[in-house]
C-alpha cells in the first residue's frame, strides 16, 4: 500500500480518527476519574474525623465505666472513709494499670488529691485533672482532653458516693500510638497528632506515617494557613487530601489530629480500570485498522481492476471483461468503463478501416499494403523465399475524368478493381489502391515469374473496354514489377522500383516491365538533365535551325520548319530527340515552346523586312496545348515582334491531341481563330479517326517521312503516300511530304499531286542566320539536269 493512494488515506483518515475519539475518551474519563477520587477522598476524611470522635468517645465511655466501677468498690469507700491512704493507693494504682490509665486520681471535696498512683506525667496531670472539679460539680461528671508536657490526655471524672459525694474518682489516658493505630486501622487514613508550641512550632506526637512523611506533613502545616479541610500535601511521589481537627489547647499550646488520605491509593483501582480501557481501545485500534482497509480494498480494488482496463485501453487492447459485479456507484462506474471500451473499440474499428481502407473500391490503401508488404518481406525473410510487388497505372485515366466527369472516373476506378480482384481469386496476392489510378499487388513467396504471368493476365483482362453508363471506355494500363529482395529490402524502396518500372512500362507500350537499375539510372539522368536544360536557357545554349519547305510543282520556297538544337558546352550538339522527350515530361517544354516562337517570330520579321515573307512551322506539344494561355501568349509576341499571325503554321502530331482531346482542341480553336495555321504532323503512325480529324480546325497535312523517305522502292509505302495526299486533298487539307531525300521521291510525288515537301534533298536544317545567303543560291531543280544536280550535291 502506497502512501498516496486513496487506500493509504482512507485508512489514515478512520485511524486518526479513531485516536482521536479514543484520547477525547481517554482524557474525559481521566479527569473524571480524577474527580471523583477527590470527592471520594474528601467524603472518607469527613467520615473519619466522625469515626475519629467516636473512637475517643468510646475511649471516654470505657475509661468513665472503669472510673465508676472504682468508685463503687466498698474497700475503696471504706478506705477512704478511714482515710486509710495505704490502700486508697493501691486500689487506684490496680485499678489504674487494669485499665491502662496513665494516671488514677482521688480528688477530696475540698479539692485536694487524696491518693495518687505512682505513674506519670505527675504534677502538670494533676492540675489539668483539678481543672475538671468545677464541670464534674455542675454536671456529676466530666471529661475532657487536656495537652500535659504537650501531650494531650482523656481526662474523666467521677464521683465517689457514700451515699454523699465524699470525693472524686479521675482518670487519664494518654492520646498514643494505639488509638491512631486503631483509627488507621478502621478508616485506612493515615493519623498523625501534632502539637504547636507557643513558638508556632509543630511537633509530632505520635503518626502512622513514616517519621520522614510526618516531617514532611508538619513542615507543610507550618506554610499554610489552620483549616478544617487542608490544601492537599505531597510526599514523595505520592499526593495526600488532609483534614485537621482540633484535640485540646491550653495557653500557649495547641494539639491537633490530621487525617490523610493518599490519593494516589484512591486512584489506584480506577487506574487498573483504566489500564483495561486502554487496552480495549487498543484492540478498537486494530479492529478498526483492519475494517476501514477492508472498506478501502472494497473501493480500490475495483478501481484499480478500471486503472489497468484503462491501461489497456491505451494500449489498443480492448479484450477482457471487467470482473465487478456491484449494484453501487462503483458498480455503476465500471459498467459505463465497459460500455466506453465498446464504444472506443468500435470507433477505432471504424478509424482504422478509414486509416486502411480505400472507401471508393473498398480495397487496402496504401498504408495497409505497406504493412502487408512489411509482413510478406519478414515471412520472405525468415523462409528464405522471395516476393513481388506489381504496380499498375491506367492510361488516360486523367482524361476520361476531365472528359466524362469524377463521378464516372469513380466508377470506373470500381471496375477496375473489381477486375483485378477478379485476377486474384483464389490466390494469396493481395490488391491494394495507392491512390488516382494506382494499384498495387503483392505476391507473397512467389517468383518473378508468377509476377509476369499474372501482369500478363491482368493486361489482358484491361484489354476489354469498360462499359458504363451507355459509354465504353477503353482503358490501358502499364505494370510494373518489383522483386524481393532483388530490387529492395523494404517496402518503400520496393514500391519505388516497382513505380519506376512501371513507368518504363508506360512509355514502351503493352508489355509489363520488371525493374532493372539500368531504368533507373535513365531516370536518374534525366534528374540532371532538367538542371542542366534549366542552366541552358540562362546561358542561351539553344540555337534555332530551319528547314525549307517547297512547292513540289515549282520549287519555290515557301516556308521554313522552326527546329531547335542545343549547342551543350561538353557533349556539342545536341539534337532534340535527346531533349524534348524529357522536356515534355517535365512540363519543361513550354519554356522551350516560348523560346522557339520568340526566335521564329524575330526570324520572320527579319526576313520579311528582306522581303522574304514566307510562312514559318512551328512544333507544339502536348503540353503546350494544356495550356490554355498559349493563344494569349503567342499573340502577345507577334504582337510585339509586329507579325502577322497568318505567318505561322503550328504542328502539332495526333498523339498530342489524344492526350485530352477537350482541352487540346480549345486550344486549337483559340489558335485557330487567331488567324494562325494549324498542321498535322507526322501522319500515319497514330491511329486516330477520320472523324475526329475532321473536326479539328488544321489546314496541312504532313505526311510522315518513314513512309515518303523509301517510298521509290517500296511500294506499298507508295500506297500510303497516295492514299493519304487523296485523303487530305479530300478534306480540303494542304498535303506536305516530309523527309524528300532524293529527286525521284520529288518526282513520284509531284506525281501524285503532293503539294509542299521538305527534306535533305531540298536541304538539310541550317542555322537560322544562314538561311538568307542559302536562299540567294537556291534554284529550284526544274529540269532533269538540275534535278541531277541538286541530287549530287544535295545529299553531300
Ligand atoms: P519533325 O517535326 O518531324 O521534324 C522533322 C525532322 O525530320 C527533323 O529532325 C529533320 O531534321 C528531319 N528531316 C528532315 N528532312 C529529312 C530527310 O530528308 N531525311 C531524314 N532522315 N530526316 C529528315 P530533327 O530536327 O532532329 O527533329 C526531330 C523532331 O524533334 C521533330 O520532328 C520534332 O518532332 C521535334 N522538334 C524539333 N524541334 C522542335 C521544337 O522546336 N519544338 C518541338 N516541340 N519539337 C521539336
Ligand atoms: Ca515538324
Ligand atoms: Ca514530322
Amino acid at each position: 500500500m502506497r502512501l498516496r493512494s486513496l487506500e493509504a488515506r482512507i485508512v489514515g483518515f478512520f485511524l486518526l480518527l479513531i485516536l482521536l475519539v479514543q484520547l477525547a475518551g481517554f482524557v474525559t474519563i481521566r479527569a473524571g476519574i480524577n474527580e471523583n477520587a477527590r470527592a471520594a477522598v474528601q467524603t472518607e476524611l469527613q467520615i473519619g474525623e466522625r469515626v475519629f470522635r467516636r473512637l475517643l468517645d468510646q475511649n471516654a465511655q470505657k475509661l468513665t465505666t472503669a472510673a465508676r466501677v472504682l468508685a463503687l468498690d466498698y474497700g475503696f469507700r471504706q478506705a477512704i472513709g478511714t482515710n486509710d491512704k495505704e490502700t486508697i493507693g493501691s486500689v487506684l494504682a490496680n485499678h489504674g494499670a487494669r485499665i491502662g490509665a496513665a494516671q488514677t486520681l482521688l480528688v477530696s471535696l475540698d479539692r485536694h488529691l487524696i491518693s495518687a498512683s505512682e505513674l506519670e506525667p505527675g504534677a502538670a496531670l494533676e492540675q489539668s485533672i483539678l481543672g475538671l472539679v468545677d464541670a464534674a460539680e455542675r454536671t456529676g461528671s466530666a471529661t475532657g482532653i487536656r495537652l500535659v508536657d504537650q501531650h494531650p490526655y482523656q481526662i474523666v471524672l467521677v464521683p465517689v458516693k457514700a451515699p454523699l459525694t465524699i470525693g472524686w474518682v479521675a482518670m487519664a489516658f494518654s492520646i498514643d500510638q494505639s488509638l491512631i493505630n486503631d483509627m488507621r486501622e478502621l478508616s485506612s487514613l493515615q493519623v498523625t497528632i501534632l502539637t504547636r508550641d507557643k513558638l508556632q512550632r509543630w511537633r509530632i506526637d505520635v503518626t502512622t506515617l513514616s517519621s520522614s512523611e510526618a516531617t514532611a506533613v508538619a513542615a507543610q502545616l507550618a506554610a499554610a494557613p489552620m483549616t478544617t479541610v487542608l490544601p492537599s500535601m505531597t510526599m514523595g511521589s505520592n499526593e495526600f487530601s488532609a483534614r485537621s481537627l482540633p484535640l485540646a489547647a491550653d495557653e500557649g499550646h495547641e494539639s491537633i489530629v490530621v487525617l490523610q488520605r493518599s490519593l494516589s491509593e484512591a486512584i489506584a483501582p480506577y487506574e487498573r480500570l483504566q489500564l483495561t480501557l486502554l487496552l480495549l481501545t487498543a484492540g478498537c485500534t486494530i479492529a478498526a485498522i483492519a475494517i476501514s482497509i477492508f472498506s478501502a480494498r472494497q473501493i480500490t480494488r475495483p478501481l484499480r481492476a478500471l486503472t489497468q482496463t484503462a491501461r489497456r485501453l491505451g494500449r489498443g487492447d480492448y479484450q477482457g471483461e471487467l470482473e465487478i459485479r456491484r449494484y453501487d456507484e462503483i458498480g455503476a462506474l465500471s459498467r459505463a468503463f465497459e460500455s466506453m471500451r465498446d464504444d472506443i473499440a468500435r470507433r477505432e474499428l471504424a478509424i482504422s478501416r478509414l486509416a486502411y481502407w480505400d472507401s471508393l473500391t473498398d480495397l487496402p490503401n496504401r498504408a495497409q499494403f505497406i504493412n502487408l508488404l512489411n509482413s510478406a518481406i519478414a515471412e520472405a525473410a525468415t523462409s528464405a523465399t522471395t516476393c513481388q510487388i506489381l504496380m499498375l497505372d491506367l492510361d488516360r485515366f486523367k482524361n476520361v475524368n476531365d472528359v466524362l466527369g469524377h463521378q464516372f472516373g469513380d466508377a470506373l476506378l470500381q471496375q477496375v478493381a473489381q477486375r483485378l480482384r477478379l485476377q486474384l481469386a483464389q490466390s494469396t496476392y493481395a490488391v491494394a489502391r495507392l491512390g488516382g489510378d494506382e494499384f498495387v499487388v503483392l505476391l507473397p513467396a512467389a517468383s518473378v515469374g508468377d509476377a509476369l504471368g499474372l501482369a500478363a493476365r491482368i493486361l489482358k483482362a484491361m484489354e476489354q473496354p469498360i462499359s458504363l453508363e451507355d459509354q465504353t471506355v477503353d482503358l490501358g494500363a502499364g505494370i510494373g514489377v518489383a522483386s524481393y529482395p532483388q530490387h529492395g529490402e523494404d517496402a518503400e524502396a520496393l514500391l519505388r522500383c516497382a513505380e519506376v518500372a512501371m513507368y518504363a512500362a508506360k512509355k514502351s507500350g503493352n508489355e509489363a516491365v520488371l525493374y532493372d537499375p539500368a531504368i533507373d539510372r535513365g531516370s536518374q539522368v534525366s534528374l540532371s538533365l532538367l538542371g542542366e536544360l534549366r542552366r541552358a536557357i540562362d546561358q542561351d545554349e539553344f540555337r534555332l535551325q530551319v528547314q525549307p519547305k517547297v512547292v513540289l510543282a515549282t520549287g519555290r520556297v515557301i516556308g521554313l520548319e522552326a527546329l531547335i538544337r542545343w549547342h551543350h558546352p561538353v557533349r556539342g550538339m545536341v539534337f532534340p530527340d535527346e531533349f524534348i522527350p524529357f522536356a515534355e515530361q517535365t512540363g519543361f517544354i513550354r519554356v522551350l515552346t516560348r523560346w522557339v516562337l520568340e526566335q521564329s517570330a524575330v526570324l520572320c520579321r527579319d526576313l520579311s523586312a528582306r522581303g522574304l515573307h514566307l510562312k514559318l512551322s512551328v512544333n507544339l506539344s502536348a503540353r503546350d496545348l494544356l495550356d490554355q494561355g498559349l493563344p494569349q501568349k503567342f499573340a502577345e509576341i507577334l504582337k510585339r515582334h509586329g507579325v502577322a499571325p497568318s505567318s505561322f503554321c503550328l504542328e502539332i502530331t495526333e498523339s498530342t491531341i489524344m492526350d485530352d482531346p477537350v482541352r487540346a482542341l480549345q486550344t486549337l480553336e483559340g489558335l485557330h481563330q487567331m488567324g494562325v495555321e494549324l498542321a498535322i504532323d507526322d501522319f500515319g503512325t497514330g491511329y486516330s479517326s477520320l472523324a475526329y480529324l475532321k473536326r479539328l480546325p488544321v489546314d496541312e497535312l504532313k505526311i510522315d517521312k518513314s513512309f515518303v523517305m523509301n517510298m521509290e522502292h517500296d511500294a506499298s509505302d507508295t500506297q500510303i503516300v497516295r492514299s493519304t495526299i487523296d485523303l487530305g486533298h479530300n478534306m480540303g487539307l494542304r498535303v506536305v511530304a516530309e523527309g524528300i531525300e532524293s529527286a525521284a521521291v520529288w518526282q513520284l510525288l509531284t506525281a501524285l499531286g503532293c503539294d509542299q515537301g521538305q527534306g535533305y534533298f531540298i536541304s538539310r536544317p541550317m542555322p537560322a542566320e544562314r538561311f538568307a545567303d542559302w536562299f540567294a543560291q537556291w534554284s529550284a531543280p526544274g529540269d532533269a539536269a538540275a534535278l541531277h544536280r541538286a541530287t549530287a550535291t544535295g545529299l553531300a
